[in-house]
């Protein structure tokens, strides 16, 4: 057929030679891998002296030229098989005289036919069956080279031609129900395609069509009786749009619709009262199968169909598309040779028409001829890519034994004959697979979508977090900003205050200057007066002296009055003048003596202020110089002095003022003040110290310095500033207008509270110390004991510590004294406030405490409780009496044991109770 090389290619079909492909069947992958040659590799017909027919360029055909270029086919002969069928029953009976008409050589691939007894001729074809060939084999040998083609992407086709009654349809159409043996090409062609595909993503259809007079009746729809064939201008394909087409999916599913097309072909030839015999039975089998090429192997044509050279080693998608046609013919025999049938002469023709065109054609071919008459019938039309087409076929001739149907087998033989003759140009149909590529890339695209949708709110994110951060930065920078501007303004006013500092010490420091030159000058004005060379030792001499002196001047002065007395009494007022002038001048004498005393005394107060206030110069200067370790506290009465401890500490950069010098005062308070705590303790350890001597309480007091004392326990935050000022009021407590005042002022509170916050038990010695002072005060009794002060005495004895519990007792025990002096002096009455207080167990649990400072103010008290009768039965209770008595026995001190004694026997409860105890006092 001329339309070998009028095949249009579209911009989308890859005609290329065989090669490589995949399969996802991987138990038929290596089968199909290699690009074999074309399975129907020609056998050459014996060319035989008065053979009618030469096959046509035998050495040609030989060697097949496998054309691997791009665009030309590969060159494959369509393949003829002869299937000899073995004598049927009747043949058995009417030839079994006869020998048959044929002879097979198949080893040889021949076959002789014997036209009679002396002529006989030998063909030659591509595979040559015997009437014992197993169906298994003549698939093998016809049909399944083809397979392999069409599962490679060629086209194929499976005929059958013959002889009604030689097998056609036992050959092809054999479902094999009974034996599987017997199945035929049809059910074998399709377990082959179905295990040559993936399933998933390839598609096998089938439609099947019976060809009767010109007309494609569906065998799979009845209804569809008269499909029209469609042919492809561009591409020459042959399509049967009306046709059913039922996609394959498992062999089961094939032969259920094998079962149903030849059931409904019985059906419609019983309708149209004819044979299947007389109509052609047409299988299609369309498959489209996925394959991946390496990308060197494929030009992919773009849309203006130049080449898109695609990267090496990539697979695009690429789809086979190939059709597989299985023809089960009518019968080869001529129609109107049986007359029997009662046909018109027409509709003879008509059933033999497609045969006789494909005759033709198949002549045409074989001889080569320039026109092929393919468009004469529906079968060469249908059948156009088989012969001569780019399809691979192969076809099977049946013929019978029985030499009563010569001429039929021979005329058959003539047609396989001429068939072989047909050269066909295998192509290949491969398509890019745009729609599996289109989906991928739409997937892709997808993914990229959703990708770059992630990436962008990713972005946003970072945005959002960056801008977040900035806004933090920029607030944080703000801040800073702030920050440096008060550290700024800070520092500028610590420099300030700095420079005010200095400027301050510097005044301090000459003014201390000032005042050490002037107790220089002092001294050396006092060594010119030669009468005390040290101020000290030297004034006391003076005065020592000077004291003589007014002795002296006394004792000659009373000598002198006496002397006047007895001038007097001896001397009658009448006295002459001599007497009376000698009065005049011993009283003149007299007047002097009074006014040289008079002016010795006022010189001697003056020393004396010169001496204190020299002493305190110095001792201060002392301090000032190196630290003083004690100011004036051997002479002080207190019991309480400032610790020793923290007096080191003063001095290098505080300098006190002139402690009498009320200014110096002012300035030494106000620097109670100051904002440096150090300065506070040494301001306040002065103060302390000064307030030790009586000399200075006074002052100290008017400067408002005990305000200030009361002030730092109520506000200072640092314990030792609290405990140096609890010191410093227990020494002004040791006054009586200061205990008033302390008390007015809300100090045994503060003290108390002082006592609650303490960590240091010094702090505890000097607030213990401060109470007890006022407990020596007989006027403050009640407010001492409203004000909390016995109970913050009592809770004081926590501490453990023996200065503490010394200080609470002599507190305790001065206490009692006041108020047993209330009680002599009739001032107060009932029973002892200290023994409400709950103070009696601590009384009577230490009153033999092995500290003796403990221990002598304890037996103090009980003695002063002791005093008042109206404690007797509370003092008995409380265990007291044994005490008492030991005290009247072992106390260290005379007159507190003679007091013990005397006021056991003085009580008749406690007589009574020594009497109950049988204790001998
Ligand atoms: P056709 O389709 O060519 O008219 P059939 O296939 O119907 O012929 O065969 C006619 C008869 O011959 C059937 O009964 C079939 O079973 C039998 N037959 C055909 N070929 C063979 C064979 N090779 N071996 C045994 N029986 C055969
Ligand atoms: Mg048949």
């Amino acid at each position: 057929m001329s339309y070998r090389n009028g095949l249009n290619r579209t911009a989308t079909k890859l005609d290329k030679p065989l090669s490589s492909s995949s399969n996802c069947n991987s138990s038929n992958g290596g089968k199909y891998l290699a690009p074999s040659p074309p399975p129907s590799s020609p056998a050459p017909a014996i060319s035989k002296p008065g053979s009618p027919l030469h096959p046509t360029s035998a050495s040609s055909r030989r060697t097949p030229q496998r054309t691997w270029k791009h665009d030309s086919g590969v060159s494959g002969r369509v393949r003829v098989a002869v299937r000899l069928r073995p004598r049927n029953a009747e043949e058995m009976v009417a030839d079994a005289d006869f020998a048959d008409c044929v002879e097979l050589q198949p080893e040889l691939k021949r076959l002789t036919l014997r036209k009679n007894n002396w002529v006989s001729e030998t063909y030659e074809f591509d595979e040559v069956l015997t009437d014992f060939s197993s169906q298994k084999r003549v698939y093998e040998v016809v049909a399944k080279p083809v397979l392999e083609s069409v599962l490679e992407g060629y086209n194929g086709t499976v005929m059958a031609y013959g002889q009604t009654g030689t097998g056609k349809t036992f050959t092809l159409g054999r479902l094999g129900e009974e034996d599987i043996a017997d199945r035929g090409i049809m059910v074998r062609a399709m377990e082959d395609i179905l295990a040559g595909i993936c399933p998933e993503q390839d598609s096998v259809t089938v439609s099947y069509l019976q060809l009767y007079m010109e007309t494609v009746q569906d065998l799979l729809d009845p209804s569809k009786d008269n499909i029209p064939i469609v042919e492809d201008p561009k591409t020459g394909d042959v399509s049967l749009p009306g046709a059913t087409v039922v996609e394959i999916r498992d062999q089961a599913g094939f032969v259920d619709l094998l079962q149903t097309g030849e059931s409904n072909r019985f059906a419609a030839n019983t309708k149209l009262n004819t044979e299947s015999s007389r109509s052609h039975a047409i299988l299609m089998v369309n498959i489209k199968k996925h394959v991946k090429v390496p990308v060197e192997d494929l030009d992919i044509p773009n849309e203006n169909g130049l080449s898109m050279h695609k990267s090496k080693g990539s697979y695009p998608p690429t789809v086979r598309k190939s059709k597989l046609i299985i023809v089960d013919l009518a019968g080869s025999e001529r129609v109107d040779k049986s007359g029997s049938e009662g046909l018109a002469l027409e509709e003879a023709k008509s059933i033999n028409l497609s045969l006789t065109a494909l005759g033709k054609c198949i002549n045409a071919l074989a001889d080569g001829k320039s026109h092929v008459p393919i468009r004469d019938s529906k079968l060469t039309r249908l059948l156009r890519d088989s012969f001569g087409g780019t399809a691979r076929t192969s076809l099977v001739i049946t013929i019978g034994p029985s030499p009563r149907h010569r001429g039929e087998t021979m005329s058959t033989i003539m047609f396989g004959q001429r068939a072989m003759k047909i050269e066909n140009m295998m192509k290949r149909r491969e398509e890019f697979d745009y729609k599996s590529m289109c989906h991928k890339l739409g997937m892709e695209l997808e993914r990229c979508f959703a990708e770059s949708e992630r990436q962008n709110k990713l972005l946003l994110d970072v945005e959002r977090k960056l801008e977040e951060r900035l806004e933090e930065t920029r607030r944080a920078e703000k801040n800073l900003e702030c920050a440096l501007e008060k550290m700024a303004s800070e520092r500028a006013r610590h420099q300030k205050e700095h420079v005010e500092v200095l400027q301050n010490l510097e005044i301090e420091r000459t003014e201390r200057l000032r005042m050490e030159n002037e107790l220089q000058a002092a001294k050396s004005d006092m060594k010119n007066h030669k009468e005390v060379p040290e101020p000290s030792k030297d004034v006391n001499d003076e005065i020592l002296e000077l004291k003589l002196q007014l002795e002296n001047e006394r004792q000659s002065r009373q000598q002198a009055e006496r002397e006047l007395r007895i001038l007097k009494s001896g001397v009658p007022s009448q006295y002459g003048n001599s007497e009376s002038t000698e009065i005049m001048i011993l009283s003149r004498r007299l007047e002097n003596e009074i006014q040289r005393r008079t002016k010795l005394e006022d010189e001697i107060k003056r020393l004396q202020n010169q001496l204190s206030q020299a002493t305190l110069e110095l001792e201060v200067a002392k301090s000032s110089a190196s630290g003083f370790t004690s100011f004036g506290l051997n002479s002080l009465k207190t019991p309480m002095i400032v610790n020793h401890n923290f007096e080191s500490d003063l001095g290098h950069n505080l300098d006190t003022g002139r402690p009498q010098d009320h200014v110096g005062l002012q300035k030494l308070l106000s620097l109670l003040e100051s904002q440096d705590v150090g300065i506070q303790v040494q301001a306040v350890k002065v103060v302390a110290n000064l307030a030790a001597e009586e000399a200075h309480q006074e002052k100290i007091v008017e400067a408002g310095g005990l305000h200030h004392m009361l002030l730092l326990l109520r506000d200072s935050e640092d314990e030792t500033i609290r405990r140096v000022a609890a010191g410093a009021i227990a020494n002004l407590a040791m006054n009586e207008r200061n205990q008033e005042l302390i008390m007015s002022e809300g100090g045994i509170a503060l003290l108390s509270r002082t006592a609650d916050n303490a960590e240091d038990p010094q702090t505890l010695r000097m607030v213990a110390g401060a109470i007890a002072n006022l407990c020596g005060n007989d006027k403050l009794q009640l407010k001492l004991r409203d004000d909390g002060g016995i109970k913050a005495l009592l809770k004081m004895v926590n501490s453990r510590h023996s200065d503490v519990l010394a200080q609470v007792a002599r507190g305790i025990a001065n206490f009692a004294k006041c108020e047993s002096r209330g009680v002599v002096q009739g001032s107060r009455m009932g029973r002892s406030l200290l023994i409400d207080e709950g103070a009696l167990p601590w009384i009577v649990g230490n009153a033999n405490n092995e500290a003796s400072s403990i221990r002598r103010h304890i037996e103090l008290a009980l003695c002063h409780l002791a005093q008042q009768d109206v404690n007797a039965r509370d003092l008995v209770a409380a265990g007291a009496l044994r005490e008492l008595v030991r005290i009247s026995r072992e106390c260290s001190r005379e007159d507190i044991r003679m007091l013990a004694r005397r006021l056991l026997a003085g009580s008749s409860i406690f007589q009574s109770e020594l009497r109950r105890l049988h204790i001998v006092p």
